[in-house]
């Protein structure tokens, strides 16, 4: 009898699972295996938020193993050693695994596959599985040349490159005699507090917010996207990062759409492929200056601090990382707002807020998270690494009516718009009956500070 292993790593998914219907095309019994990997945990990337997430979506993919007459296999401990002895306890050929691209996950392919060609089973690796175009297929013309660095030739190869079809979840999945360590509780994973809003993880979750995202919000997702208000972006990401949903599924379900609001999605899709093959090829970009500018970023302990919790003075600023702390979850805008105001107006390395987020997002992913915080802070791959994004005029710009920062600052609820726009300039006196902060620094003041750090002119936007 053929036995093989499918390997779940970043995509707890059943529909459109490269690696499971590899496995189950391979073999009469398959076994579905999860390790939970004592090795993340010594990383400082298992964090509660993640945690909690992860814990949700085992649970949902056991129960839709169970429904097709097999179940989640869990075994506790390094996830090399632990699949191998599956593999010789079970007897399998071959272990199949979704191609990574961090340098955990290059490592622990590398170690994999040695492990086991050393016990004569073999390793196959499905590339397409975590994003839609395997990272490493489309390179720009010119030697030497094996990622592209920006964004909009990118795009434009994307966008012709020709996708894999979506794979039917399998209706039935055979397991050999295999012993199996309970589910893991999210406690067990990370011990600490999680936010309060926290979304529920899983592929039956990821399936139902596709489904009401699809039917309705992706048609004015063009226009409202940036609106902080408005709410208006499809909250995917957690079930794309732990691959509860199938980015090549979510693709070509909008193509299908054929809605300005579905266009301007996708492109979103190709940011995270885009992310993903920066960081396969450079994989030193998680923690190194991708374009080192030679800053000298500022300590600035006391101001990184309040930025964390949301106590700048700057209102939009502090209602993004209030957002973050109480949901592990921020629109991209406000994302990228709160990341500016900590690298170019507070000047304090980017490493500094990319770990700060790592610790709360749920969706926290080291190819988007690192890369897009380059981005922002003018290391990555921005054609424009100056520009500085002014708080005032995005709160303007993004929350007009001020809606977003009274949803999040309990203590502005009564202001109107126009007061809470020109908070951070009002004097003591008239700040004087409420609860909040001055600002912790002057723009005029933090342009000055980052102009001189990099040595350079000023754009702003
Ligand atoms: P939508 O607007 O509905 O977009 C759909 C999907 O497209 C997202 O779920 C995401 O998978 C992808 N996407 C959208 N924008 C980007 C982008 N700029 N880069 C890469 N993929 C994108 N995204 C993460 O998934 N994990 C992170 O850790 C992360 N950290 C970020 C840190 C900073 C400083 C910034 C500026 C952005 C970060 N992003 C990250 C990207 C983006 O902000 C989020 O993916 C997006 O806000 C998630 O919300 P959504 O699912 O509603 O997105």
């Amino acid at each position: 009898m053929r036995v093989s292993v499918a390997l779940f790593t970043a995509d707890l998914r059943v529909h459109d699972n490269p690696v499971l219907v590899a496995a189950l095309k391979d073999a009469e019994r398959v076994v579905p295996l999860f390790v939970v990997d004592t090795g993340i945990r010594r990383t400082g990337f298992a964090v509660p938020n993640r945690a909690a997430f992860l814990a949700d979506s085992l649970a949902d993919l056991d129960a839709a193993l169970r429904a097709r007459g097999g179940r989640l296999v869990v075994r506790v401990g390094d996830v090399v050693e632990e699949t191998c002895r599956v593999a010789t306890e079970t007897g399998a050929a071959v272990v199949h695994l979704a191609g990574g691209v961090s340098r955990y996950a290059m490592r622990r392919e590398e170690r994999l596959r040695a492990e086991l060609a050393g016990d004569r089973r073999e390793l196959h690796v499905h590339e397409a599985s975590l994003t839609v175009v395997p990272p490493g297929a489309l390179t720009p013309a010119g030697k030497d040349k094996d990622h592209f660095a920006v964004f909009t030739p990118y795009f434009r190869r994307w966008e012709g490159f020709s996708v894999r079809g979506v794979l039917p979840a399998p209706d039935t999945v055979r397991l050999p005699d295999v012993r199996t360590a309970g589910l893991p509780g999210p406690q067990s994973l990370a011990s600490g507090p999680t936010s309060p809003g926290l979304p529920t993880g899983g592929e039956s979750e990821a399936r139902r917010r596709l489904r009401s995202w699809l039917a309705g919000p992706l048609c004015a997702y063009d226009d409202q996207h940036d609106d902080l208000a408005a709410d208006a972006t499809s909250r995917l990401s957690p079930y794309l990062h732990f691959g509860c949903l199938s980015p090549t599924e979510l693709l070509h379900r909008a193509r299908e759409q054929h809605n300005p609001g579905a266009y301007a999605f996708v492109r979103q899709l190709a940011w995270r492929d885009f992310h993903h093959q920066v960081l396969a090829a450079r994989p030193d970009a998680a923690d190194h200056d991708y374009r080192p500018r030679h800053d000298r970023w500022r300590r600035g302990a006391l101001e990184t601090e309040a930025w964390k919790e949301g106590r700048t003075g700057y209102p939009v600023v502090d209602a993004a990382l209030r957002q973050l702390g109480h949901e592990g979850w921020m629109p991209g805008r406000a994302r990228m707002l709160a990341a500016s105001f900590l690298t170019k107006t507070l000047y304090v390395d980017w490493r500094v807020g990319a770990r700060h987020f790592l610790d709360l997002l749920v969706d926290g992913d080291i190819a988007d998270n690192q890369l897009n915080w380059q981005w922002v802070a003018g290391t990555g791959t921005d054609t424009r690494p100056n520009r500085v994004l002014n708080p005032l005029v995005q709160a303007r710009r993004f929350d007009p009516h001020g809606e977003y920062v009274r949803r999040w600052l309990p203590e502005l609820r009564g202001l109107d718009a126009a007061t809470i726009h020109r908070l951070p300039d009002l004097d003591d006196a008239t700040r004087a009956d409420l609860d909040y902060p001055a600002r912790i620094v002057d723009l005029a003041e933090g342009a000055a500070r980052f102009r001189e750090g990099r040595g350079i002119g000023r754009e702003t936007s």
